[in-house]
């Protein structure tokens, strides 16, 4: 469910008509739904009642400050995975007791960082890790909170490279492990533990992987508090799906319907750590056609928007819909949608089902809400487009677009060559 729509042929974010912000903005331009932001962080936020919880935003689906202080505002927490997205948080007023910090890779000054923050808690994924974090916070004379995060090795059925709960995968703690590992943190002086995380992927478009990873980690639990750990915090990851094409996946409230039951009557504060589920769908990417050019077997659409922009269709070979902004009566051809880089794998779709479009039109790349502007980069020397929020009638610059000086502003020359 989203806000961008046809009215009279003419797409429209909200109530404001996508041609004139692309007027008001240039091309390419990301632009987002207010509404549907609120919508779905509520979806989530009311699914799971008066069990005690915590949305966790995953900063990586979508780092916008601004779109960061919509989910604040509303009680929201953060879900990081480094330094520069824990900087992120705190600038965009999201409260450190609500801030878990996961990933494989946590550095000495980002986890003194997070220490002196003072964050709900590590979601620790390794025992090198957990010993870092131990001395860190020995040195700094304080107690470091923390979850392990369990991989309890279940398959999501969702694509290779978005699933990480399997046991081959660099994430996490294997399950079979968890008691040894949560023995060691116990004794650690300077550990503190809170609780347990698991995250088993993204793109899940079925209740089945969450509930019987859930089943695991329960088991888990039990056992654990049998030994006289005590976990306060369940944080069960994010991943829920979105449709990009035909998929159906479950809303927040059918998750919350079959997770709820197995949570009665053990008294935890549950995390979620959405992304995809809250932002994908709440943005689209204008992108302008500058030519159209027959190739030997196909026709190309070449647009101003490129895989530096959004790199979802190369990296995974992921479909976004695309849409032109203004419906016109035309036949339909079959055309690869393709950017400006200097790449074969930039393109934004392949062997489409598209209306014919002319140079100088534009198109909506739709589902780019989510690990899109935040994937984005300066490849080719291109600058990062602008991001727009929509509120109602309202428009509002959530981000600049980049200028060529932005590119080199961190650039230096050395003595020698001046
Ligand atoms: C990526 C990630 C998320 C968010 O995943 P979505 O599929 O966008 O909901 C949550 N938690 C962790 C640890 C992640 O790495």
């Amino acid at each position: 469910m989203h806000f961008f729509k046809y009215k009279k042929k003419e797409l429209y974010a909200e109530d404001v008509k996508v041609k004139k912000l692309i007027e008001l903005y240039g091309s390419p331009l990301y632009i987002y739904s207010h509404k549907t932001l609120l919508r779905h962080f509520k979806a989530y936020n009311n699914a799971f009642g008066r069990y005690p919880h915590i949305i966790c935003f995953a900063l990586k689906a979508n780092s916008n400050t601004a779109i960061l202080r919509i989910f604040a505002k509303n009680g929201g927490g953060a879900d990081i995975v480094s330094g520069g997205e824990l900087y992120t948080a705190l600038k965009a007023g999201i409260s450190p007791k609500k801030i878990v910090y996961a990933g494989v890779g946590k550095t000495d000054d980002e986890i003194r960082f997070a220490l002196r923050s003072k964050i709900l808690m590590f979601n620790v994924e390794s025992e090198d890790e957990l010993k870092k974090i131990n001395h860190i916070a020995g040195e700094m004379k304080t107690k470091a909170p923390i979850a392990l995060r369990i991989n309890p090795d279940i398959d999501p059925e969702t694509h290779p490279y978005i699933s990480t709960g399997l046991k081959e995968h660099k994430f996490g703690i294997p399950i079979e492990d968890a008691i040894q590992y949560y023995k060691t943190a116990s004794r650690l002086k300077n550990i503190k533990v809170m609780g347990i995380h698991k995250h088993i992927g993204s793109q899940i478009t079925k209740i089945s992987p969450f509930v019987d990873a859930l089943k695991r980690i329960l088991i888990l639990i039990e056992e654990l508090t049998y030994k006289g750990v005590e976990i306060k915090y369940l944080d069960i990851g994010g991943g829920l799906g979105i449709s990009y094409k035909d998929e159906e996946p479950p809303v927040p409230k059918e998750l919350a319907q079959h997770l709820l039951p197995l949570l009665k009557g053990k008294e935890m504060t549950l995390i979620m750590e959405p992304g995809r589920s809250i932002t994908g769908n709440a943005g689209i990417l204008v992108t302008k056609v500058l030519y159209l050019k027959q190739g030997y077997e196909k026709e190309f659409i070449i647009v101003d928007a490129g895989m530096n922009d959004l790199i979802r269709p190369s990296l995974y070979g992921a479909y976004h819909r695309i849409l032109p902004i203004t419906k016109k009566k035309r036949p339909d051809t079959f055309a690869d949608v393709v950017g400006p880089i200097c790449e074969s794998g930039d393109f934004l779709a392949k062997e489409r089902e598209i209306p014919e479009v002319k140079q100088g039109e534009y198109l909506a790349v739709m589902s780019a809400g989510a690990y899109a502007f935040s994937m984005s980069s300066n490849y080719n020397s291109r600058p990062r487009p602008a991001e727009v929020l929509v509120k109602g009638k309202e428009h509002f610059l959530i981000r600049e677009r980049e200028a060529y000086h932005d590119i080199q502003k961190k650039a230096r020359i050395p003595a020698f060559l001046k």
